[in-house]
């Protein structure tokens, strides 16, 4: 089984540590290739950096809504110009947690949007209780590709962003009890499902309260599997397929 990791933040201090043990090990469960990705200019260099020293990793750069205070668009557009740089992300709107006044906030987000646009990168959208803002704001540019990491949307909301030929993506979260995400599973076309682990957060049952890993990958591809009654293997195969067909133009 090979899996495609579409959202990680290995950069963080959490790993500091024992990165490259955690990163063997990933390899080792059949974790081929791993999106790193950038929450600012400093995380989006270290992704690129770490892009460098392991052929399995890529980068994407931008702005987080948690830091958009410090938005230099000279400076991420410098760092958009690496090759390894597969996607602007992540970029959006948080009005749960409010690290920032939603205008600074929907300022950066358009910003980031339309330098997604002039380099011709796909969108990693971090949407929390923001989605029709969110939803206006990208439909405004019409970007091509887009996924919304981690949805956390209803049915109708997800039927929203499936219209529009966007990806959706889901996390460890789909294994906690309270998760409400089962009927969303079911109706999205099987070529616009990813899978990420958006570690260090979100670890899935068995390991929650732990610090996560791309390698517990194996328990949302096990809950996808059980929803939609098909084998791991073929659940893991196709969100590979996914995320080389958006990240990578494959
Ligand atoms: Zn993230």
């Amino acid at each position: 089984m090979r899996i495609y990791e579409t959202h990680a933040h290995l950069d963080f201090d959490n790993y500091k540590n024992d990165r490259d043990k955690v990163l063997a090990s990933c390899f080792k469960a059949g974790v081929q290739k791993i999106i790193n990705i950038g929450i600012d200019a400093e995380s989006t260099a270290y992704s690129i950096k770490l892009s460098e020293k392991y052929p399995q990793i890529m980068a994407t750069g931008g702005y987080h809504p948690s830091t958009v205070q410090k938005y230099d668009e000279d400076t991420l557009r410098k760092l958009l110009n690496h090759k390894n740089i597969k996607a602007v992300g992540e970029i959006g709107l948080d009005y749960y947690r409010l690290y920032n006044p939603i205008d600074l906030q929907k300022q950066v987000f358009e910003s980031q949007i339309k330098l997604a646009l002039e380099f011709n990168l796909p969108i990693v959208v971090h949407d929390r209780d923001a989605h029709d803002d969110c939803f206006d704001i990208l439909t405004k540019h019409k970007p091509r590709k887009v996924v919304f990491h981690c949805f956390s949307g209803d049915v109708k909301f997800a039927e929203k962003v499936l219209n529009q030929n966007w990806y959706i993506s889901v996390t460890g979260v789909i294994t906690y009890k309270n998760s409400n995400l089962d009927d969303v599973i079911r109706i999205i076309p099987k070529d616009k499902l990813l899978i990420e682990t958006d570690s260090p957060y979100l670890p899935p049952i068995p390991h929650r309260g732990e610090r996560n890993s791309p390698e517990y990958l194996i328990y949302v591809i096990q809950k996808i599997a059980d929803i939609l009654r098909l084998a791991p293997k073929i659940v893991a195969e196709q969100t590979f397929l996914n995320a080389e067909n958006f990240f990578e133009g494959v």
